[in-house]
């Protein structure tokens, strides 16, 4: 009998255990893809990215002869339907590990068990199942470093290859059509000019990592700090929806190591900064919830997201050049240099001193490469309310940080037009996203700081010292 694969962020051929599996029974495989609740509320950019990455692996998918099947609905409605559709015996898949995909897994898992129907889950988007990770004393880790040290010497699993062959059912189910599913309505004007920085599907990425393991991971080190330079990979996008594999990247960054490429394991540091954020989502899933240091509540955030500042953050006005640029490089290009990504957030939570679920929940609207464990821990690290986080009373002061890490303006000047002669293409596009019912033109007169750099760090600290736990 076939067996469905259901696919979820895993639109890739190689290093698929799943589909490498169901490849090598021989039995009938029908791949599907389920537009439920996990998907309908992803912010506008992640949305818009993910029917992209679909339409690519469809296309991949139909090269082997197969096809991926679209349905919508409750997931395990519609595995059921599609069991009684094709006679299925067997349903697979790939784990993902944040709570709401855990919660439904685990239902469908059972329910499918009760009918008896073989349901298997599989490992591959983690170099590390997260259980499988355990400190001495047999919990799981709070902090980074011994994380690291705890699996740095780990084998991972050569990858696997891709399926030579994908055995089609005697016929297919019908399959809703991509288009009618309107993954990208909420994008508006933003995708036309997202869309030429999206580095889409499988062999984009596989070639972007072969290009940055032999060529820029040698300078990684210093290279990843400066703002205005390509000096990091680029893949998380293609990471967050399983387009590359953590063990494809992982194996990279290793025959770069044994080949005297020194970045190449800080890299590798970073691929498990991505194991960490899943470690510590799944052992703690309030990570993307509420504070993970639960005394933060007590902490007096602003909350309301009506508030002047946090408009200005929003749109990219606040004044303060290196915030801004990174802001509009995130609603342009639905990416953000780490670096920026630590300063936006720092000035938000600490300068602002808003609430840092607001500025996740905007990263997620904005981001082509959200991903909920490294977008939460990312977010709580900042603010200082998580595990092994930066301490609220270390403020990163944006003015120098933008002396340090953009010495000649090239990033800040690359994103903010106003003030410019002749400002570049991208400063100018950043209007072209934009909703109009923001009434901003590159003509504007660059504003003054809301909040400046000295005054948010005072009041940030005040707070911080007044506050009662
Ligand atoms: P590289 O520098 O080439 O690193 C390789 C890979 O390692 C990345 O693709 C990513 O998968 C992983 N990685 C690198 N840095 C981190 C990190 N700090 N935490 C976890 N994984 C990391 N990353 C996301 O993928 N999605 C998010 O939604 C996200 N939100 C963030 C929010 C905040 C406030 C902060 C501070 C960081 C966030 N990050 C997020 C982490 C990091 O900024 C991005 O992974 C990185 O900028 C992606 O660029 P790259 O692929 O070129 O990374």
């Amino acid at each position: 009998s076939p067996i469905i694969v259901w696919i979820r962020r895993d639109l890739r051929l190689s290093d698929h255990a799943t589909l490498h599996e169901a490849g090598k029974s021989g039995r009938p495989v029908i791949p599907v893809f389920i537009r439920d609740h996990t998907v309908d509320q992803l912010g506008a950019a992640p949305k818009w990215r993910l029917g992209l990455g679909l339409g690519c692996f469809g296309e991949a998918l139909a090269e082997k002869g197969s096809r991926l099947i679209l349905r919508a609905g409750p997931a395990r409605e519609v595995l059921d339907a599609l069991i009684d559709e094709t006679g299925a015996g067997a349903v697979w898949w790939q784990r993902a590990y944040d709570p709401a995909s855990v919660e439904r897994d685990t239902a469908v898992k059972s329910a499918l068990k009760d009918r008896e129907i073989d349901a298997r889950s599989f490992a591959g988007h983690l170099l590390f199942e997260p259980w499988t990770v355990e400190t001495k004393q047999g919990g799981f880790y709070k902090v980074y470093t011994p994380f690291w040290r705890a699996v740095c010497d780990r084998d991972v699993p050569e990858p696997l290859p891709a399926p030579s062959k994908l055995a089609a059912p005697e016929s297919w189910p019908e399959s809703d059509a991509l288009d009618d599913w309107g993954l990208g309505d909420a994008m508006r004007r933003g995708a036309a000019v997202v869309e030429p920085y999206v580095q889409l599907g499988e062999r984009a990425a596989q070639a972007r990592l072969g290009a940055f393991t032999s060529g820029k991971i040698a300078d990684y080190d210093k290279g990843r700090n400066l703002v205005a330079e390509d000096g990091c990979s680029t893949l998380s996008e293609n990471l967050a929806l399983g387009e590359i594999s953590p063990a494809q990247c992982w194996h990279a960054a290793m025959r770069a190591k044994d080949a005297g490429k020194e970045g190449a394991e800080t890299w590798a540091k970073e691929l498990v900064w991505r194991e960490f954020a899943y470690h510590l989502l799944w052992h703690t899933p309030h990570l993307a919830e509420s504070n993970w240091r639960e005394e933060w509540a007590a902490f007096p955030w602003n909350e309301d997201e009506r508030r002047k500042e946090v408009i200005a953050w929003k749109r990219a006005r606040t004044g303060i050049p290196f915030v801004d640029a990174a802001l509009r490089e995130m609603y342009v290009t639905g990416r953000m240099h780490n670096r920026a990504r630590m300063i936006v957030a720092s000035y938000l939570t600490k300068h602002l001193m808003c609430h840092w679920k607001i500025g996740m929940d905007w990263f997620e609207d904005c981001l082509i490469d959200w991903d909920p464990a490294s977008n939460a821990l990312g977010w709580q690290w900042s603010a200082g309310s998580g595990p092994d986080a930066t301490p609220y009373f270390r403020v990163f002061n944006p003015i120098t940080q933008r002396e340090k890490f953009d010495p000649d303006k090239v990033y800040v000047d690359r994103w903010i037009a106003e003030g410019q002669s002749n400002p570049p293409k991208t400063a100018l596009s950043y209007f072209d996203a934009i909703p109009e019912s923001w009434a901003m033109t590159p003509d504007d007169a660059y504003p003054e700081p809301i909040v400046s750099a000295e005054d948010g760090r005072k009041a940030a600290l005040d707070a911080y010292q007044n506050r009662d736990f």
